[in-house]
């Protein structure tokens, strides 16, 4: 099922949200907006930023955390949401994305000057616990990480 089918059934299921095209794929739960690269047939990250919006997920403290709401949006996504309209997620897309946010939380937290893990101590602040060198990291929004390849 393409997406141009899949879309107007969330957006009449789901009236509560918005759905708009952009050139990526992101929940924003300040707007209460789904965004979703329009051009790109991806139903199953539709439905992954659908799930994220269902939950309620909004701002996490940690990135730790922010790989546990990943975790959670796919999860529901892929038991409840892809039967109901009928979608198949495959458990590897499901890795791979889960494997950039790791890859990403590895590279935030890795002493620029040593090499240890650091303690993230704030939002966008990281302590290493070897040498004490602290530093910053940007902010990062819900599955903005994901590149996509456009076809
Ligand atoms: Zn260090
Ligand atoms: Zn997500």
């Amino acid at each position: 099922m393409p997406l141009i089918h899949l879309l107007p059934k969330l957006e009449k299921d789901f009236s509560a949200f918005e759905f708009m095209p952009a050139t990526e794929f992101r929940w924003s739960p300040d707007e209460m907006t789904i965004y979703y690269d329009e051009q790109v047939h991806d139903d199953p990250t539709l439905l992954h930023e659908l799930a994220h919006a269902i939950l309620d997920h909004k701002d996490y403290l940690k990135d730790i955390g922010l790989i546990e709401l990943e975790r959670d949006a796919w999860e529901y996504a892929h038991s409840t949401l892809a039967p109901r309209y009928g979608i198949v997620i495959e458990e590897a897309i499901v890795q791979d994305s889960l494997d950039t946010y790791r890859d990403w939380l590895h590279a935030r937290s890795t002493c620029p000057q040593c090499g240890a893990t650091g303690l993230q101590i704030k939002k966008s602040d990281y302590k290493c616990i070897a040498c004490s060198t602290l530093w910053h990291v940007n902010d990062a929004r819900f599955c903005a990480l994901r590149r996509y390849i456009k076809k």
